[in-house]
């Protein structure tokens, strides 16, 4: 595609966006800045309009029914999770067997660690990508520990060759081939939070089982932002949390998946709870536990309905537009951003700006992360002041995220405004 630096050239994508409608279905902040560009969706995506309509149902018929809205509001809270599931594995390219909604990302996936991870003296060491999401890391090394290992020794960083930012596939696949004897398990995020580095999820989880371990990923950072396809590509389980790119609201529901091929699998350890238990005999309750088959084997408790109710009105979005779609135009936008970006720094070669996220829009999803001199802290400050709002991560990254959904083209061109008044400015 051919971009132009200029704001015609912006409006007329958007005009021509065949999602350009979805952006009034959001609310944008309203904030005290000259300008309004909101990249944050990579953190916390926007509220859809349908969100409070959704709550004040639920509201409403608590209200109404009490303790019989269980079974007498429009949609019963005893099954309300299951509202979920269709559209969610939509998203991740998965069977409704295969996924369910509960609980919130990290506690979601130290639950699937109680089934996958199953470390012996033999075979324990778990394979995972350096920088981690920091959640991720303490939770690999309190895994490591809870089972008797020294982090050091179990988990394998794989980092980016020195004077590089991402990782190469081949660094990995060696690595998995080099400790093939004693690994347990490859687990990676997605999508890097830090780099946007988007890794070849087929190609590990092959390596993996190649290798006898299990395949697992933390989605934070890909669900609803690239094309997944975890039932086809094999993937043993996977967890992401709904309030990054699927715009559920701050610290909402999280989702599981478990492959098909595990759903029976019931002499898998696991974490009982009720809602985990037989449906058809949940309520006599009686001891003995006997999980469900399929992902919804893995609850613990009811259903949080409020926040499930935001869920829905915001993942029924993603259903009704399908990631294809979606993914057509992130490719676009954040191509526009790219080359936004080379324009700055052809144009300030003294700021050194460095663009860190992959090149290829196949390894990428919707944000790109730049470095820019060592200016980055002051630059974001003043980026945020003057209503581009994007974020920092420590100790030199801004992480820009144009979601397809609701991100214009012509915020990119606002961006490129900014900032190049900004640069311009020079050192503050
Ligand atoms: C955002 C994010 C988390 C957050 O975990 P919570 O349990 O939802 O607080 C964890 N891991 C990754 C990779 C993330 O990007």
């Amino acid at each position: 595609m051919r971009y132009e630096p200029t704001l015609e050239f912006a409006k007329a994508q958007d005009e021509a966006d065949p999602l350009r409608n979805y952006r009034d279905r959001f609310h944008f902040p309203s904030l005290d800045t000259p300008e309004l560009a909101y990249f944050s969706g990579h953190s916390l995506g926007l509220q859809p309009k349908a969100a409070s309509a959704a709550v004040e149902l639920e509201l409403g018929e608590w209200a109404k029914y009490g303790v019989e809205g269980h079974f007498h509001a429009t949609n019963p809270w005893y099954s309300y999770h299951e509202n979920l599931t269709p559209p969610m594995a939509k998203i991740v390219g998965a069977q409704a067997s295969e996924v369910v909604c509960m609980n919130s990302l990290t506690t979601n996936i130290h639950l699937l660690f109680v089934s996958f991870y199953r470390p012996s003296r033999e075979r324990y060491k778990i394979i995972s990508e350096a920088k981690m999401f920091p959640s991720d890391r303490y939770l690999l090394e309190t895994q490591a520990q809870f089972h008797g290992f020294d982090p050091d020794d179990a988990i394998v960083e794989i980092a980016p060759r020195e004077g590089e930012w991402t990782i190469r596939d081949e660094d990995i696949l060696a690595a998995i081939d080099a400790n093939a004897e004693q690994l347990a398990m490859v687990f990676f995020g997605g999508v890097n939070y830090f780099t946007g580095q988007f890794f070849d999820l087929p190609a590990l989880t092959k390596a993996a089982h190649a290798a006898g371990a299990v395949a697992g990923f933390d989605l934070a950072h890909a669900a609803g932002n690239v094309p997944l396809a975890l039932h086809d590509w094999n993937i043993d389980f996977a967890a992401w949390c709904s309030y990054k790119y699927l715009n559920s609201g701050p610290g909402n529901v999280g989702a599981i998946f478990v492959h098909e091929r595990h759903a029976s699998s019931f002499d898998l350890p696991r974490f009982g709870g009720w809602w985990g238990h037989d449906k058809a005999t949940r309520f006599q309750m009686n001891s003995g536990f006997r999980p469900m088959p399929g992902a919804e084997g893995w609850q613990l408790s009811n259903a949080p309905v409020l926040g499930m109710s935001v869920m829905k009105a915001s993942i029924d979005i993603f259903a009704e537009v399908g990631m294809a779609a979606l993914r057509e135009k992130s490719e676009k936008l954040t191509g526009y951003l790219e080359y936004t970006i080379e324009l700055l720094a052809q144009e300030f070669p003294d700021a050194s700006i460095g663009m860190i996220t992959p090149r290829d829009p196949a390894r990428r999803g919707s944000q790109i992360s730049i470095n820019i001199g060592g200016r980055e802290r002051r630059l974001f400050e003043d980026m945020i002041a003057e209503g581009v709002i994007a974020d920092f991560r420590e100790p030199c990254i801004i992480r820009i995220a144009p979601a397809p959904l609701y991100n214009a083209f012509e915020d990119v061109f606002t961006f490129g405004k900014v900032m190049r008044k900004l640069l311009a400015k020079g050192e503050r």
